[in-house]
């Protein structure tokens, strides 16, 4: 990170610890929770673990017999700002974090670069918690089978605002079919229990169409400028 990138990320902090956090949450569990399952009580965190814990074996779809990794996601649990993707890819499943190959890396300089916070900062989710082979789309009963989980981390985590990465995921936080196009969702925001919801393009688009970056980082600033986060001058 050169001296600029810290100076910018540095100007988002000034703006306030509550720029880019949510407050602690503690006491009894606020997310339903499916009636099998004991509620999940405490921190965020601990709430966050004990999901984690509770599906890390999942083998409620195929994608639990060719995972080599569960990836339940990654960040700060109070944060403001949640990311979410489509499905891990083979270095996700490799690692078992989200978001940690090329079209990671593309995401992180998003965050950073552009919107001049840590990536640690924001939350990163999929809909699916395992691989589709091959990296293909997930399949409905796919969907059907692992959105519980996302779910519970939306209830759990209350973003103020959740920013969708691609088709996939926009069409399900927003309930449309899949006949709605990205370029349909783009520079609105929608409510999701409460939450501000935009969509993006999926960095992996973005690496396949590099002449898409401008329409993402327009994107991006709509989602700035409702953040109250500053953009810095030279990326205006
Ligand atoms: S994709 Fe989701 S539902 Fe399917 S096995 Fe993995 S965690 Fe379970």
């Amino acid at each position: 990170m050169n001296s600029l990138q810290t100076r910018y990320i540095n100007q988002q902090r000034e703006l306030g610890h509550a720029t880019l956090y949510r407050a602690p949450l503690t006491g009894p569990a606020a997310a339903p929770e499916p009636p099998s399952a004991p509620p999940i009580a405490g921190s965020r965190s601990e709430r966050l673990g004990a999901l984690q814990e509770r599906h890390r074996g999942c083998l409620n779809c195929r994608l639990g017999n060719t995972r080599k990794k569960f990836v339940f996601g990654s960040g700060n649990h109070d944060a403001r700002l949640m990311f979410i993707g489509e499905a891990p890819g083979a270095d996700e499943d490799e690692q078992g974090l989200p978001f940690v190959g090329r079209a990671g890396q593309l995401l992180t300089k998003m965050i950073e670069n552009g919107m001049g916070i840590p990536r640690g900062e924001v939350y990163i989710a999929n809909i699916l918690k395992c691989r589709p082979p091959g990296n293909r789309d997930p399949q409905p009963d796919e969907r059907a089978a692992c959105t519980p989980i996302l779910l519970e981390q939306i209830a759990i985590i209350q973003p103020e605002f959740i920013c969708c990465l691609g088709r996939i995921s926009g069409r399900f936080l927003l309930g449309l079919d899949d006949e709605v196009k990205l370029k349909e969702m783009r520079q609105k925001f929608y409510d999701f229990q409460g939450a501000r919801v935009s969509v993006t393009y999926h960095p992996s688009a973005l690496l396949q169409h590099p002449d898409w970056k401008g329409p993402a980082w327009e994107d991006l600033k709509f989602l700035m400028k409702a953040m109250g986060l500053v953009i810095r001058p030279d990326l205006k």
